[in-house]
């Protein structure tokens, strides 16, 4: 995206110099200019004039983008010595950007007045601009405020007046989510030792978190810039989610399996390997566990389906401890996947097949899974409800 920053604003009667980063920038306010300049009208004006307001950022017409005051500077643009109507958003840490605008019936200017609207080409670079900038610091959608939600003040009037307008505009700036949705374990190798966890996957989010190199991580979402979206647990029995850089997870994808057997039919998952530990599923007799990691007393880190945490170790036993059993595909074709839910669709089989239970495991969809055998060979797994006992 383009930004003309020719005429920046050094005038501090207009601005305040400070040395922000991505961390003091934790909102952006969108105002519309009011008046009928173009953005580089708006842009000379504040550069030459001492009138005590600003923006940092102006979108013209034909979606021209003028910077006027740097982002590491506090622009004038949402102060009031009034009533602030939101809690934490201030001119010291928020980006102003202004929209240009029109009117049907320039007579008037009054910001009550409805008929102010913007040109298309006004609203798309805007949506860019902002994009841009919530990637650069790691702003959330939550975080883009109308100058409206700051003080009422009536601004900018298009999105006032229209609140559907201003929700439409808020869509346009969700980012297209491309990551992948995945289920596996990795383990954190980081040359520093450790690495941290973000808010977002990018370096340009803040940190709320590290891991230690050798921390075992579920990963469950992969992005095209190479970031994941993991979960593991800290000594402390937290669960940790958020991103990290990909390139210091190393998958490990040969854990060993172990089969639930407990005997009161269930073993509960919880976030602590203790008996006190916060409950977090109960896993029945026959399921099929990875385990991950030894814990304390002899507890285990273990990932069942969608679930990850810890249950103790007494109750599992060894994968030949499944007494495998004999069913018939009932109902319906049945698809084999590589995976519970989500894996790839190996084969097809007709209705009346017979298949070799081996092991059960919980999905996601909340569905028990049956790993299968056919003719002898392992062929993957399928969903439990059209499979009957013969
Ligand atoms: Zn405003």
């Amino acid at each position: 995206m383009q930004i003309n920053r020719s005429i920046l604003c050094t005038n501090t009667c207009n601005m305040q110099p400070a040395g922000r980063t991505a961390k003091d920038i934790r909102y952006i306010v969108v105002h519309y200019v009011g008046a009928l300049g173009d953005a580089k009208a708006n842009c000379q004006y504040y550069a030459s004039s001492s009138v005590g307001a600003s923006a940092h950022y102006y979108v013209g017409f034909a979606g021209d983008i003028w910077q006027s005051v740097s982002d590491q500077n506090i622009a004038w643009h949402c102060g009031t010595y009034g009533t602030y109507y939101h809690p934490d958003c201030r001119n010291a840490n928020s980006i102003g950007v202004e929209m240009c605008v029109r009117k049907k019936n320039a007579s008037t200017l009054y910001a009550s007045d409805t008929d102010w609207y913007f040109e298309k080409e006004t609203i798309e670079a805007a949506a860019g601009l902002i994009r841009e900038l919530m990637e650069q610091y790691g702003i959330e959608t939550d975080h883009i405020l109308r100058h409206y939600d700051v003080t009422h003040k009536i601004c900018p009037a298009p999105f006032v007046h229209n609140p559907k307008a201003w929700e439409d505009f808020k869509t346009l700036l969700k980012t297209e989510d491309r990551s992948a949705k995945v289920n596996y374990v990795a383990a954190v190798e980081s040359p520093d030792g450790i690495l941290m966890l973000r808010t977002g996957p990018g370096t340009s989010y803040p940190s709320v978190g590290s891991a230690k190199t050798g921390t075992v991580v579920n990963v469950r979402r992969e992005y095209p810039n190479g970031w994941r979206y993991c979960r593991y647990y800290d000594g402390g029995g937290k669960l940790w989610e958020g991103y990290m850089g990909g390139a210091y997870l190393k998958p490990c994808p040969d854990y060993p399996h172990m089969i639930v057997k407990s005997p009161d039919g269930i073993l509960n998952m919880r976030k602590y390997p203790h008996p006190t530990g916060e409950f977090i599923i109960g896993l029945r007799n026959g399921y099929n566990v990875g385990v991950l990691q030894d814990a304390q007393n002899g507890w285990k880190l273990l990932l069942c389906g969608d679930s990850f945490g810890y249950a103790d170790g007494a109750y599992l036993t060894e994968v030949g401890g499944y007494q495998s059993w004999t069913g018939k595909i009932t109902g319906g074709n049945l698809r084999i996947r590589t995976e519970p839910v989500n894996g790839d669709i190996r084969y097809v089989l007709a209705d009346g097949t017979l298949l070799e239970i081996t092991g059960e495991i919980m999905g996601s969809d909340g569905y028990i899974w049956y790993q299968v055998k056919k003719d002898g060979n392992a062929i993957g797994c399928c969903r439990s409800d059209f499979v009957r006992k013969i």
